[in-house]
């Protein structure tokens, strides 16, 4: 664990690709809180922090970092949803404290973009806010509504294309296998659909943990999950990728939860990564992924 200069709201999460990213922790929790698959701030009651609260810590941020740190990351669980007229002051005051700002950037889901005006969305841009992270987990309608994701397809559409449309890049996460053997075509074949709509600039694909073990989580499912084995989790990704037809979209499965790592830009790499899943289902023997594995 990083040496924190703050006392945060624990347990705090972030992207990977923020591990060296200041972390700001503008909200506590998550607003929505009832994905099925997602129990990362289920002991946290949902909260917004006042600019009052936030100046100071900007401030001590800022002093903790000398001002350098060059990506500042929005916590808890979806930021983004505070207003453009909560999120404006505290972006011009990071912007004020920080000298040598890259980049702003949030999780976020698809309503927290459709809730803002255009204008406003573009203005968050031009204060630094870059990159959005939102995790859409598929494409698929109906396992949208069995995960109870509180997203379609469309509406997801509309969000990350009016992100764009403002400038902000998104970087798109999807789980591999979160539908289970019922829903593990239809997920992949939708969910590649939805990104070639999009074309995100980074694309990563996770695998359904179940820290609370597998009849936990069919309680939460709307449907009836029935696990899959590796092999069928690396088949399901394999349709996933083959069906993807986007240009200099960055991908990563690199996840703690994948036991198959793939890098590449997308669609020059598909062959490459393609064979390599061939190789990792020609090699693997046909057991269960384990159910209880860190969430992280
Ligand atoms: S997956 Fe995201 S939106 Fe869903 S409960 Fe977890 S943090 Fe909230």
């Amino acid at each position: 664990m990083f040496l924190q200069p703050l006392k945060y709201d624990e347990p705090l999460f972030r992207p990977p690709g923020e591990a060296r990213s200041a972390i700001l922790q503008v909200t506590t929790g998550c607003s929505w809180n009832k994905c099925a698959f997602c129990e990362m701030y289920a002991s946290k009651k949902f909260k917004i922090k006042s600019f009052e609260e936030l100046e100071p810590e900007i401030k001590i941020l800022a002093d903790f970092y000398r001002g350098v740190s060059k990506k500042i990351f929005l916590a808890d669980g979806d930021a983004f949803v505070l207003s453009a007229k909560r999120l404006i002051p505290v972006l011009k005051e990071i912007r004020n404290r920080f000298g040598r700002l890259q980049r702003i950037s949030s999780y976020a889901m698809p309503k927290d973009v459709l809730s803002k005006s255009d204008d406003e969305l573009k203005e968050l841009r031009a204060l630094g806010l870059k990159l959005l992270y939102i995790g859409i987990e598929s494409g698929d309608d109906e396992l949208l509504r069995l995960v109870n994701k509180g997203e379609t397809f469309n509406s997801t559409v509309e969000g990350i294309k009016k992100a764009h449309n403002a400038g902000i890049d998104t970087s798109i996460m999807i789980i591999n296998g979160l539908g289970g053997k019922n829903y593990s075509e239809q997920h992949a074949i939708k969910s590649a659909e939805i990104i070639n709509q999009v074309n995100p600039k980074f694309l990563s694909t996770l695998t359904l943990s179940m820290p609370y073990g597998h009849e936990h989580f069919q309680e939460r499912f709307k449907g009836e999950y029935v696990q899959q084995t590796i092999v069928e989790l690396y088949k399901e990704l394999r349709i996933f990728i083959e069906n993807l037809n986007v240009e200099n979209v960055i991908y990563r499965s690199n996840h703690v939860s994948n036991n198959l790592i793939l890098e590449g830009t997308l669609s020059k790499d598909n062959p490459r990564m393609l064979k390599q899943i061939d190789e990792a289902i020609k090699g693997t023997p046909g057991h269960l992924k384990p159910s209880a594995s860190l969430f992280l």
